[in-house]
């Protein structure tokens, strides 16, 4: 099997889907570069330039939206980094119609191309489910899940003794508005990609397991 050559993924679901465990075992079985735009950004907010600066300076200090132009630069930075036979999955991005239409030229110029869009819809009553279970360590900063990798009323970080809590913004009104934000901006994308004939959509509402070997059973049966 040597179709990883030229699959290019890119991952659409909302918070509690489990798209980035599934961007990770796409990387790994199909040999596939994962590009997840939040760890591109937290690498860059740690570099010491102009453009790390900028950056940690609008995620770490004003907690503002790191503005498309910028995000461009960074994903085509990425990009450049991956050889140019090896295929990618993209995790976090595009995340609007704007963004999507210039990632298509950004891909080009690159002379990479778009060959699937993996939605995994989610019911929000299981979003909220699943994210009012997350946990952090203040220490840490190791992610936590309530009841399944820590005791369900654990205070404690068993990796650091550090303090286990629950962010703010995963309550459910939180959780909620950010669901309805995410749900308006996504389904213009994904009418923009099913046009092409590209995306296929898998359940998110069984375990990773399952949802995995629906992802792998769909690939192969579209080649
Ligand atoms: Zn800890």
């Amino acid at each position: 099997m040597n179709r990883s050559r030229s699959m290019h993924v890119v991952l659409l679901g909302p918070q509690g889907s489990g798209k980035g465990t599934q961007a990770k075992l796409l990387a790994k079985q199909y040999k596939l570069a994962h590009i997840e735009t939040g760890a591109v950004f937290r690498y860059f907010a740690a570099q010491h330039n102009t453009l790390g600066r900028k950056i940690n300076r609008l995620i770490n200090v004003e907690g503002k939206l790191i503005p498309d132009k910028m995000v461009i630069q960074v994903i085509a930075g990425a990009m450049q980094k991956v050889p140019r036979k090896q295929g990618i999955v993209f995790d976090g991005y595009p995340r609007t119609l704007a963004q999507a239409r210039t990632f298509d030229g950004l891909l080009k110029k690159a002379g990479r191309e778009l060959t699937h869009v993996i939605y995994i819809p989610l019911r929000q009553s299981t979003t909220i489910r699943r994210l009012s279970l997350r946990r952090i360590c203040l220490k840490c900063r190791t992610p936590w899940i309530s009841g399944v990798t820590i005791p369900r009323r654990a205070v404690i970080c068993p990796q650091c003794g550090g303090k286990v809590i629950q962010r703010k913004d995963d309550t459910p009104p939180v959780i909620k508005k950010r669901l309805r934000e995410y749900l308006k901006k996504t389904k213009p994308i994904l009418s923009y990609y099913k046009h092409r004939g590209i995306v296929m959509t898998v359940d998110g509402e069984p375990s990773i397991g399952t949802v995995w070997r629906s992802i792998k059973k769909h690939l192969h049966d579209r080649h």
